[in-house]
């Protein structure tokens, strides 16, 4: 067991799959590794992802459209995509046991459908390195002189270290321990900060009868982003209604654009649940639904075209009478009813904040790290890895590679002597 006065060749702050990642691969290269985590154990947040199956990376095959996900800042990632992408993630789950399925948008997860799965192989590994994992180990302060981090400060103690990498990640879900020290200590040592904001969070609405539909996940339906009748935004997939929202991939990954139109006047969610029924397909299939149970009530026979939750928010909308037979709906109640089949309205009140955002948008400046090692242009001995830095991309385990790819290349870098 070290005592608090050892040197180390690397220290990293925080546990999550970052900084595991990193400290794995530092000792790997033969570096004496400790890595300091403020939580009892190691990745939480790891444990909660993809509702907790852990959507590990997104099988994408083309580089190109990886890096363009995360926007103008993708490029930073080259050189870490390059050293470890979604290949030797791949290969390095499959070598520790952790087989591996892809599912629709080429969304990877362990065929288990366990996180827990992910989080033991960075423990064993972390474990038959030798690297010192520390819990319930809070980092307080870090200390520089001569342009340089001297030692960090716990809340008990100090730890010295040739380098140190910060993997604090952001401000989502702070209740796991990401509550942003890492954009703190850096902001002290000279790194200019991209303003923390929530992303990939769910959207409130207005309507409160949403309510009735929490829960109700919809698979295959356009959402579209309407202000000022001009058409924002888009996407096909999946989405969640919620409490009081809507949630769900379609919608978190329009969130980032809704929060920019959010100060540019009332902004609607548009919901097509048959997208692949144009108006007068859908016509002729509501006609025939109504002949072939002539003598049903309405609130029955909408069942073989809706899931049963949605049916009575749907007739109350198109002020149909549930109990009415299909017989005498009449042609102006038909089109109430397609036209809200093709066009579900709900005005957005807002977005939730980091409590519920999956992600957080800006972090540390990229353009004060090298893309190539990922040190610090400013402080000599520190290097940043993960979601503390300033890149963000879409659901669909984009985000975790950053993790894995950023955690490898920092936790190499940092280990040479
Ligand atoms: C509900 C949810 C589901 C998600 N699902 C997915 C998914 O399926 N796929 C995907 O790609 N992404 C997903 N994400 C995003 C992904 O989990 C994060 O991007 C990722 O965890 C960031 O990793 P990190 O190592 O950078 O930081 P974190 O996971 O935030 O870890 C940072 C660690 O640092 C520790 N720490 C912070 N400050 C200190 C301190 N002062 N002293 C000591 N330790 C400290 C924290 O306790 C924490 O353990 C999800 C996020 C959430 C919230």
């Amino acid at each position: 067991m070290n005592t608090q006065n050892d040197i180390y060749d690397l220290a990293v702050i925080g546990a999550g799959p970052a900084g595991m990642m990193a400290a794995w691969r530092a000792s790997e290269c033969g570096a004496r590794v400790v890595i300091l985590e403020k939580n009892a154990s190691p990745g939480i947040k790891l444990l909660m992802t993809g509702k907790e199956r852990c959507n590990i990376t997104n099988a994408e095959t083309d580089a190109r459209m990886f890096t363009e996900v995360f926007g103008k800042n993708g490029k930073f990632l080259v050189s870490a995509f390059n050293r470890f992408g979604v290949e030797d993630t791949l290969d390095f789950f499959h070598e520790n046991n952790v087989k591996t399925k892809t599912e629709r948008g080429n969304r990877v997860f362990p065929e288990s459908d366990r996180a827990r799965d992910v989080q033991e192989v960075f423990l064993r590994l972390i474990k038959e390195n030798g690297v010192e994992l520390r819990t319930d180990c809070v980092v307080k302060k870090i200390v520089c002189s001569d342009g340089g981090i001297e030692k960090i400060l716990l809340h008990k103690g100090e730890v010295r270290a040739a380098n140190y990498l910060i993997c604090t990640g952001g401000l989502s879900y702070p209740r796991t321990g990401s509550t942003g020290e890492g954009y703190k200590w850096a902001k002290e040592m000279g790194h200019t900060i991209i303003e923390p904001k929530p992303a990939l969070t769910p959207v409130l609405v207005k309507e409160k009868w949403v309510k009735d539909l929490e829960g109700l996940s919809l698979k295959n339906v356009n959402v579209s982003v309407y202000q000022k009748n001009k058409k924002k935004d888009g996407r096909f997939g999946e989405a969640l209604f919620t409490f009081n929202g809507l949630s769900g991939p379609v919608v978190l990954d329009m969130s980032k654009s809704i929060g920019k139109l959010l100060s540019g006047g009332q902004i609607e969610l548009v919901i097509d649940f048959k997208p692949a029924l144009d108006p007068g397909v859908l016509e002729k299939r509501i006609l025939r639904d109504l002949e072939e149970n002539k003598n049903r009530a309405i609130k029955n026979v909408l069942a073989c075209l809706l899931p049963k939750k949605l049916i009575p928010v749907v007739l109350r909308l198109s002020k149909i009478d549930p109990d009415k037979k299909a017989h005498s709906i009449t042609k102006e109640e038909r089109k109430n009813l397609r036209t809200l089949l093709k066009g579900f309205r709900l005005s957005v009140k807002g977005l939730l904040g980091f409590n519920k955002a999956i992600v957080t948008t800006g972090g540390i400046n990229l353009r004060e790290i090298d893309p190539r090692t990922m040190r610090s242009k400013i402080i000599k001995n520190l290097y940043f890895a993960g979601e503390v830095l300033d890149l963000d991309g879409p659901t669909g385990g984009y985000n975790l590679q950053v993790c894995w790819s950023t955690g490898y290349l920092a936790g190499e870098s940092a280990a040479e002597k």
